[in-house]
């Protein structure tokens, strides 16, 4: 279950460039407006006998569409920690590509982290593995996730697994996507059980190369395709 308490968005890194909502290619490009949705206030909203829409319980990937952390929204994020604060039964999953705007984005009474929130940080690339990550484990934050999405070459995240939880790699989608290799993968995957981590490969993305043969694959076939190879390594818990 998604919520998007705003839209819009502008590339913030190299995995932005071809982004299905806002990339170069995308309809909004250029012309998109940051915006309140009308589903703002949707984890708190409540139904005529007061009690909450959304049942406990549940997973709610947040701003997957748009930018936790966006400068356009700080003022509404006052708002939205308020409303995950008063949800300690539903986790909030928060995935970003401005993991450094995070210290300034805090509400006052963060303290170590809520503990219902888990901050995915974006990793597309080496370069921004080595400049994100450390910031990234220096922050307080009670549940941690790294996002290789898209993944766009070999990373070698082990340097910076230790205070992580989960990692989650898929390639790159739509018309314009950029390859990715199975021989990328794979080592993540290692890098990931040598640090008891657990590990998903989630979508292959639209070029996928493997064993030296690159295919297109359909957009419908991208999370089938990723799970048939049967690498991902969830031990029981919780997916995000
Ligand atoms: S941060 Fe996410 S939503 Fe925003 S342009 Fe980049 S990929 Fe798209």
């Amino acid at each position: 279950m998604n919520w998007e308490p705003w839209t819009g968005c502008y590339p913030a890194s190299d995995g932005c460039t071809y982004c299905y909502f806002y990339g170069l290619y995308a309809k909004r490009y250029g012309q998109n407006t940051i915006q309140k949705t009308d589903k703002f206030d949707w984890p708190v909203r409540t139904n005529k006998k007061g009690e909450y829409n959304i049942k406990g319980d549940k997973i709610l990937a947040t701003c997957f569409a748009t930018d936790f952390f966006l400068p356009e929204a700080d003022e509404w994020r006052i708002e939205a920690w308020q409303m995950i604060k008063k949800r300690p039964d539903i986790d909030f999953l928060i995935l970003t590509k401005r993991i450094d705007r995070f210290l300034v984005s805090l509400p006052n009474d963060w303290g170590n982290g809520y503990n219902n929130v888990n901050i995915g940080c974006t990793v597309e690339n080496q370069k921004l593995a080595d400049s994100r990550l450390p910031l990234f484990l220096s922050y307080p934050i009670k549940r941690r996730f790294v996002a290789c999405s898209p993944l766009l070459e070999s990373i070698d995240l082990s340097p910076y697994l230790s205070g992580i939880d989960h990692v989650t790699v898929s390639g790159e989608s739509g018309r314009e996507a950029r390859e990715c290799d199975y021989d990328w993968v794979l080592p993540i995957r290692e890098q990931c059980i040598a640090a008891d981590v657990t590990f998903w490969f989630k979508s292959t993305g639209s070029l996928f190369k493997k064993d030296g043969i690159l295919q297109k694959v359909n957009p419908f076939q991208q999370v089938n395709l990723a799970k048939e190879l049967d690498i991902s390594i969830l031990d029981g818990k919780k997916l995000f």
